[in-house]
């Protein structure tokens, strides 16, 4: 990929862009001074798709005119509406409708996961993490733990990068997983990892848990809707996934599950019941026996929550029209743009944490600014004083997430020119 520096060169870029026209279709927040904000920040939450309102607004409008009836005559109707997001949420992460499942939030849908799919022995009880987890992640998994009557402190495995590095080494990885395999219960690992946001190889990774008869299961926080996934053919066992970052499902958003289809038929095996996963041709005869829905939707738990899941279903229709392959595509040569910027025009002042080769990363990268307090508090009002969103984490850490749906290459170009007026010009 050939890249100018230059504001010319980004403008020229988005002209050029066949998926531009997809941001008039996001509310973009603005500057004091009526400009668009330059939203760096799609890995935190996404923005809002204006088609969320109306479709809000539709079933708002249908519980008031039809109450109970809208369950089954809305235009929508709420009993299916779940079933609705399925094939678009499939796509996604690579998997069958039947494997999918809209409900509950991340952590939540993580301890059902578990509590199928985490089932430790005193010889196998072992979960494997990534250091640094998530907090939410790791105080599930210790939780979990606990709950089965073991210690995490022998019962947790984290495997983080070497001194002196950012990120995990594969090779590191898999040494762990064949010399503690066979005491391993679960490998719990993210496709993304949101600090560095550096990408894992989900498919070696399943096949190394796998062949040493552990459970394998990831987080898709930050994949899910930034990076191509293809679950069913990895083998993974389940997933997990939050609909607020990259796929701009609202504050909150409902999250989403995958359970691979050889284990459709979970009979007679631990899960946490309740009657929305149980088979919808006799759900309402109010049995006592539990008959479960075949696939991920034996999992659902309660009612579905619609005003909700109509922000959700705006989100992936944007998805499905797009297209992961397109959105990978112009996020690649984005990202990639963002990292040419950031070296030529930042130099030093600033280190690169992510991986750059493009399998390796999706649209994120996770900056550090080097220097004394001071230029990095410069730095930081910069962004601010400048409408720019993004994500700081003390001391130094800078996360940028050129999101392909509504970012432009002028957003790109514009951010870097921000640090480096207070950065480079200003030191
Ligand atoms: C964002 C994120 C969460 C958030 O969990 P919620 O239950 O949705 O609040 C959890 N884990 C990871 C890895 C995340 O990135």
């Amino acid at each position: 990929m050939r890249f100018e520096r230059g504001l010319d060169f980004a403008r020229a870029q988005d002209a050029a862009d066949p998926l531009a026209s997809f941001r008039d279709r996001f509310a973009i927040p603005k500057r004091p001074d009526g400009t668009d904000v330059i939203y760096l920040c799609g890995n935190s939450l996404g923005l809002q798709p204006t088609e969320a309102v109306s479709l809000v607004r539709e079933e708002l409008e249908a519980w008031g005119a039809m109450a109970v009836s809208a369950h089954f005559a809305a235009e929508r109707p709420w009993l299916s509406y779940a079933d609705r997001l399925a094939p678009a949420a499939a796509a996604l992460v690579g998997a069958h409708p039947s494997e999918v499942v809209t409900m509950n939030t991340l952590t939540v849908n993580l301890h059902f996961m578990m509590v199928s799919f985490y089932r430790p022995t005193a010889d196998r009880r072992k979960v494997l993490i990534e250091q640094p987890a998530f907090p939410s992640d790791r105080y599930a998994v210790e939780s979990q733990i606990r709950l089965h009557g073991f210690d995490p402190a022998d019962s947790l495995i984290e495997v983080g990068p070497r001194p002196n590095e950012s990120v995990i080494r594969m090779e590191d990885l898999e040494t762990c997983i064949c010399a503690e395999g066979s005491t391993i219960a679960l490998v719990l690992l993210p496709g993304v990892n949101y600090y560095t946001g550096q990408v894992f190889d989900m498919a070696a990774i399943t096949r190394l848990g796998q062949a040493q008869g552990c459970v394998v299961g990831f987080d898709l926080a930050h994949a899910v809707g930034n990076i191509s996934l293809r679950l069913h053919d990895w083998n993974s066992d389940f997933a997990v996934w939050c609909s607020y970052k990259y796929l701009n499902g609202g504050p909150g958003a409902v999250g989403g599950c995958f359970v691979h289809d050889r284990h459709r038929d979970w009979l007679d095996k631990p899960r946490l019941a309740g009657w929305w996963g149980h088979d919808p041709a006799s759900r309402f005869q109010m049995g006592p026996d539990f008959i479960p829905i075949s696939g991920a939707g034996g999992w659902q738990v309660s009612n579905v929550p619609i005003l909700s899941l109509a922000p959700v279903l705006a989100s992936l229709d944007i998805f499905e029209e797009a297209g992961m392959e397109a959105l990978t595509a112009k996020s690649d040569r984005l990202t990639s743009y963002l990292a040419y910027l950031v070296r030529e025009e930042l130099g030093a002042r600033v280190e690169i944490l992510t991986p750059l080769e493009s399998g390796r990363r999706g649209c994120q990268l996770s900056l550090r600014v080097r220097g004394t307090r001071a230029d990095q508090r410069r730095a930081f009002e910069a962004l601010e004083t400048h409408g720019v969103v993004c994500d700081w984490r003390e001391p130094d850490v800078i996360r940028a997430a050129p999101v392909p749906l509504y970012n432009r290459f002028e957003d790109v170009c514009e951010f870097v020119g921000v640090l480096q007026r207070a950065l480079v010009l200003d030191s």
